[in-house]
């Protein structure tokens, strides 16, 4: 028997949606764990450093964040076939949102300031945040990727259309609106 597919999962700047719609693969789950080892997700290991020699990376949402930027570089760098998972990912989408309002400093004033409750502030402490970036980003325009799995969460059976394929060593191939319609 060849030896199972090593399967990472990404959050960057998403809902965790998508994530979420992994588990609706219910019994299916079963199978992946027979083609395939989880060696790096936050919904299913505790592993703090992304590794080596990943076969596979569903990456969800857009890059909104230095710490964004630096795990996906480490992703990309240490990963064959790299996955964008989800709208966010794909077009920044949601997270995007922000994007109209300029810069860091505009949406941090509309955080922390306008929207506050009471007597709103700005952090201020170094490193208390993560750097925002100037615009958050769909992963595709800051490195290269070889699968796109659109979807706003992409349903289960949309991520199993993906990743069956995937684990077999085959070219998945999405078609038609139910498998590629945003949203
Ligand atoms: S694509 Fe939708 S479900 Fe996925 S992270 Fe973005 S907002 Fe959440």
């Amino acid at each position: 028997m060849s030896r199972r597919q090593r399967l990472a999962t990404v959050w960057l700047a998403g809902c965790s949606g998508c994530h979420m719609s992994l588990f609706d693969l219910d019994l299916w789950l079963l199978e992946l764990a027979e083609l395939a080892e989880i060696v790096y997700s936050p919904v299913a290991s505790d592993v703090k450093h992304y590794p080596t020699d990943v076969d596979i990376a569903l990456v969800e949402g857009a890059v909104a964040t230095s710490d964004n930027l630096a795990l996906l570089r480490q992703v990309r760098a240490n990963t064959t076939t790299l996955v964008s998972f989800g709208d966010c990912a794909l077009s920044a989408n949601v997270t995007g949102l922000r994007n109209p309002l300029g810069g860091p400093e505009p949406v941090l004033r509309r955080a922390y300031l306008e929207l506050a409750d009471g007597s709103g502030q700005l952090p201020w402490a170094p490193g208390l945040l993560p750097e925002l970036l100037e615009r958050a980003l769909p992963v595709h325009e800051l490195v290269p990727v070889e699968v796109y799995l659109p979807g706003c969460p992409p349903s289960a059976d949309r991520i199993r259309a993906v990743l069956e394929p995937l684990l077999r060593g085959q070219r998945p191939q999405l078609r038609g609106p139910e498998q590629l319609r945003f949203g």
